[in-house]
């Protein structure tokens, strides 16, 4: 048994989602484990498992009773994975049980009342990681995996948790140990030192770092969508069918449609999956004059929301005149990337001319979102303008927002080391920042990390992972 200090107590919970379904798992691990196991599972025979013959990762059949009363739970199947040999690396136990509310409590109330406790949200990877099994850049891949809900956040978890973040940091770390092993030989031992001070290798080095971890970081600014999804706005006058666009985008009516212009005063976050890719679709309260004090608020939210967009979706009504030299918010939408909708092109004439619509190289979409018309096309135009992002993601390794911040302040620090080193300062000096940087670079792997930043992080996760 490996020794941490969670070890000592064992830790239950059901680690599927819970509802109705086929089936479901309650997963116990810790070293009680085993004999929570035998006490509560009976062959098809109705007889015990004796403890020193189990075979482990070999999947029983047979049935979860209460040992008081002999009744029968459920019919299960349990495994039994030796320490460590499982996913926390401790003695874990799994019962695949249907999956019923009332079958799954009852048998976890007996998994609670024969020694084990429930455990907390995250608390088996956090065990993996306390256990050496896995590293932290790997365990919050795992949440990162959980959370996919596309096929390109999928791929970055996925790559993050093959280990080639760490493989990276695991690189920048021991050529900074090098680096500061041979600056404090310069410092403890000057005479013994058989070349002076090499300042261009050290240079050289240091940018070579620099670079390196420059790329992580615009790895996080460019492709941190693909985790959080990519921002579109769809902003335009009152009434011209921003509300009718999101619905018809996400195929459900989230949004209140009304004919009262502005109805939608919050503004509305929906999720998009487009081509594979994460889209957070939103729509605003629009950008006018009012006094209106909650409207107001609103106007205020909208304009934020435009400035932190990806891009933006600008809905005109079809029927409306709209002159762009004169129009407020399409002024203020110009200074972002922006694609135009003409909408209700079901209510247009037919001899009125779709080049009328063409203005400034602008080449709108026509659409009707409430006739289901042009809706395809607008979305083969939304991909078309993130295409060059999403077809490079999968060899970048993305940091997540906690290892970014910790990337960032390596950079800065290896900044400094490089700009004293120009300015010919003492070389003493620079070993603070070296070593600054060699603690944060074992931060990013948890090697060195207070007890609140992980509890941060494992608190994120779900229960029964
Ligand atoms: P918003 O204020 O921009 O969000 O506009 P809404 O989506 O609430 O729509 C305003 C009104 O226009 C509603 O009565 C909708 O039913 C109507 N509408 C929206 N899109 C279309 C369309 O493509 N064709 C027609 N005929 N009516 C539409």
């Amino acid at each position: 048994m490996i020794n941490s200090p969670l070890n000592q107590h064992t830790i239950a919970a059901v680690s599927t989602p819970p509802g109705n379904g086929g089936i479901g798992i309650i997963r116990i691990s810790g070293e009680d484990s085993f004999k929570i196991g035998v006490e509560l599972f009976r062959n098809k025979n109705f007889d015990s498992l004796t403890f020193n013959s189990i075979k482990y990762r070999y999947l029983y059949y047979g049935f979860i009773i209460d040992p008081q009363s002999n009744f029968k739970i459920d019919e299960v199947l349990i495994v039994f994975m030796k320490s460590p040999y499982s996913y926390t690396a401790e003695d874990v136990v799994e019962i695949h049980s249907h999956s019923g509310r009332f079958v799954l409590d009852k048998i976890l109330s007996l998994v609670f009342y024969y020694g084990a406790e429930p455990a907390s949200p995250g608390e088996f990877t956090k065990r993996a990681f306390l256990n050496g099994r896995i590293d932290l850049t790997k365990a919050e891949a795992v949440m990162d995996m959980i959370n996919s809900s596309t096929e390109a956040s999928h791929k970055v978890a996925a790559g993050i948790f093959s280990g080639k973040l760490k493989e990276e940091i695991l690189e920048i770390r021991s050529f900074l140990v090098d680096l500061e092993a041979r600056i404090t030989a310069f410092v403890d031992f000057p005479d013994d030192m058989e070349d002076d001070f090499d300042l261009s290798f050290f240079l050289e080095s240091f940018n070579f770092l620099y670079e390196k971890i420059d790329l992580l970081i615009s790895n996080y600014n460019n492709f941190h969508q693909v985790r959080d999804g990519y921002k579109i706005t769809i902003a335009g006058p009152p009434n011209a069918g921003k509300s009718s666009l999101l619905n018809r985008l996400i195929s459900k009516e989230r949004a209140i449609v009304t004919s009262i212009p502005g109805t939608t005063r919050d503004i509305i976050e929906e999720s998009l999956n487009l081509d594979g890719f994460p889209f957070v679709l939103s729509d605003t309260a629009g950008i006018r004059e009012t006094d209106d004090e909650i409207e107001k608020i609103g106007v205020t939210k909208s304009r934020e929301l435009l400035e932190k967009s990806d891009l933006i979706i600008f809905v005109i009504d079809s029927l409306k005149d709209f002159d762009p030299d004169k129009d407020p918010l399409f002024k203020e939408i110009k200074k972002y990337s922006f694609i135009t909708v003409i909408n209700k092109i079901d209510l247009l004439e037919k001899n009125v001319s779709r080049e009328t619509f063409f203005y400034e190289n602008n080449k709108p979409v026509f659409i009707s979102a409430a006739k289901n018309i042009g809706i395809d096309t607008l979305k083969q135009r939304i991909i078309k303008f993130f295409e060059k992002n999403f077809y490079s993601t999968e060899s970048y390794i993305v940091p997540n927002k906690r290892q970014f911040f910790l990337l960032d302040q390596i950079k800065s620090n290896i900044d400094s080391i490089i700009l004293s080193l120009n300015n010919n300062c003492d070389i003493e000096l620079l070993s603070f920042d070296l070593k600054n940087c060699i603690d944060l670079c074992s931060e990013i792997l948890g090697e060195d990390i207070s007890p609140d930043i992980l509890d941060k992080v494992f608190g994120d996760f779900c229960i029964g992972k």
